[in-house]
């Protein structure tokens, strides 16, 4: 599949990730994202395999996520979290605008926009922000309440300017 990147802003593909897990209603009250419902409601199923992670989209509406088999749950829903990213972003977004012109961001690119959406999706700003001041901006805490690791709960931070 194409992983042209979208080229929005990163504030725009982060306010994204939000409606879409609002649109969707996988968020419990603390903002922790349900990935598994989301994935029924989109059509997506998520199968393992022996390496990498990659996405296969027959058509919007049935796609699958492949993720590594012996990973952490956590990760997993990163991954999880991403590769919708991709889907979104470079997929859905990029049939609707098929004939605009993608002149700028190449892969790497691509993949940062996959991160920013997962990120968005798995802490929702304003639940993170009031989970920040909760736990005194413990990472650890942080992690735990977003099913996140510690170091994707501090850049979120930093994104955020806390
Ligand atoms: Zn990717």
């Amino acid at each position: 599949m194409s992983t042209k990147a979208s080229n929005l802003t990163n504030a725009t593909i982060a306010n994204y990730a939000e409606r879409v897990g609002q649109v969707y209603e996988v968020y419990d009250e603390d903002g922790r994202a349900d990935l598994d419902a989301l994935l029924k409601k989109l059509g997506g199923t998520v199968e393992y395999e022996s390496d990498g992670e990659s996405l296969h989209v027959d058509k919007v509406g049935r796609f699958t996520v492949f993720i590594p088999r012996f990973t952490s749950q956590r990760r997993d829903r990163f991954t999880i979290a991403h590769e919708l990213g991709h889907y979104f972003l470079h997929y859905v977004v990029a049939k609707e605008a098929a004939s605009k012109a993608f002149a700028r961001g190449g892969r790497n690119r691509a993949e940062t926009e996959a991160n920013v959406f997962a990120s968005a999706l798995l802490m929702p700003a304003n639940e993170f922000r009031r989970a920040f001041h909760e736990f005194g901006g413990d990472a650890w805490a942080l992690a735990e309440r977003f099913e996140v690791s510690p170091a994707a709960a501090e850049v979120r931070a930093q994104v955020l300017g806390l």
